[in-house]
């Protein structure tokens, strides 16, 4: 049963959606979010298990013996609704409001409001891929997902949440359920959270700590450049010694040339990984806001140890969110990184007002 292999792999996140089951709390409306595309596949079915199963057991458990577990596992049950994006286009367009074509946003909606065929009369529709869903979809969508009609039970997924609208976010909760998690532990990731929160809570529009939370980073930044050029010399070390008497002037110097090649490319490996913790901060912090469980986020530890605040405001962690978005972009593109970190933290402090030239 897949029920089974849900609960053993994400016991946490089952035994949320248990207890909602078990004390008659479960949403309307569940986001998924996962990075592996067959536990987005086989979710919804553990999850209309979970709100349909007329036996619960005890602890909030669909029974997996009733009709409607069954049919929900061997995918007969009659209403069990699903959208995703057209396999050209990879889109989900909102379509016409009268007669829709299949496979578009109305179409999908317009199946809820008819007359249900079973006897149970509850309704599950999935949305995969949700991200895909136009604005417009998404927009037309989102009535429904306010105000269902009676006995439906949505859940939409996604690899990407933070490309659908908060407005769609905010109206659903959210379960991420991520199997390639990423160790976000490197020797300055404590220094940087620690910054990271200082920047995103206590510096409000205050220059100055905006300023220092920028010379950490880039304190940083120097660090591991420095750790990059200590790697890659030590591995060069001894086959320069081994060379040292034999070795002309030019074949040190070229030597020197690779090693400098080198350090540039173990540099950028660590910034990746910094910058992408630095991303899923944001992120995190964002579905924080948007109502998501500690439990939920695929990187809790990140928070460890640090008191964030009780009450995060949604709009002010998108803008951040899109602020950290354009400082990894503009780092792309060679932009002077001191000067990109700064305008980073600035955007932070000031709610995303600077704006970088195009290339320097
Ligand atoms: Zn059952």
């Amino acid at each position: 049963m897949l029920f089974e292999r849900f609960e053993k792999e994400f016991p946490i996140q089952m035994a949320c959606l248990k207890n909602a089951r078990k004390n008659g709390r479960l949403s309307h409306a569940y986001i998924l979010h996962s990075d592996d595309p067959e536990l987005r596949r086989d979710f919804p079915t553990v999850a209309a298990q979970i709100a349909i199963c007329p036996f619960p057991t005890e602890d909030g458990s669909p029974c997996g013996e009733c009709k409607g577990c069954r049919s929900l596992e061997n995918g007969t049950y009659p209403e069990f609704f699903t959208l995703e994006p057209a396999s050209k286009s990879r889109i989900i367009p909102v379509g016409e409001t009268s007669n829709p074509e299949e496979d578009t946003l109305r179409w999908f909606e317009g199946l809820f409001y008819l007359t249900s065929a079973t006897s149970e009369g509850k309704k599950v529709g999935v949305i995969y891929d949700a991200d895909r869903m136009q604005p417009a979809a998404q927009n037309a969508f989102l009535k429904t997902l306010e105000e269902p009609p009676s006995s439906t039970f949505f859940i939409l997924t996604t690899g990407h949440p933070s490309e659908l609208l908060p407005t769609t976010l905010s109206r659903c909760q959210m379960i991420s359920l991520i199997s390639n998690r990423c160790s976000y532990s490197f020797p300055w990731s404590e220094t940087l959270f620690k910054t990271l929160k200082a920047l995103q809570f206590d510096s409000e529009e205050s220059l100055a700590k905006g300023e220092d939370c920028a010379l950490a980073i880039i304190e940083i930044f120097s660090a591991l450049g420095d750790e990059a050029s200590d790697a890659v010399a030590a591995k060069w070390e001894k086959r320069l010694e081994h060379a040292k008497d034999e070795l002309e002037a030019a074949g040190r110097k070229r030597i020197e040339k690779r090693m400098d090649a080198e350090g540039g490319a173990e540099y950028l490996k660590r910034r990746t990984c910094f910058l992408s913790a630095l991303h899923c901060w944001f992120s995190q912090i964002y579905q924080l806001s948007c109502g998501a469980a500690p439990e939920e986020l695929s990187n809790p530890e990140l928070f460890a140890g640090l008191e964030l605040p009780q009450k995060i405001d949604e709009e002010r962690a998108l803008n951040d969110l899109a602020a950290a978005e354009k400082f990894l972009y503009d780092l792309n593109f060679y932009v002077d990184e001191s000067l990109a970190v700064r305008s980073f933290c600035l955007n932070i402090v000031l709610g995303n007002q600077v704006t970088l030239p195009a290339r320097i």
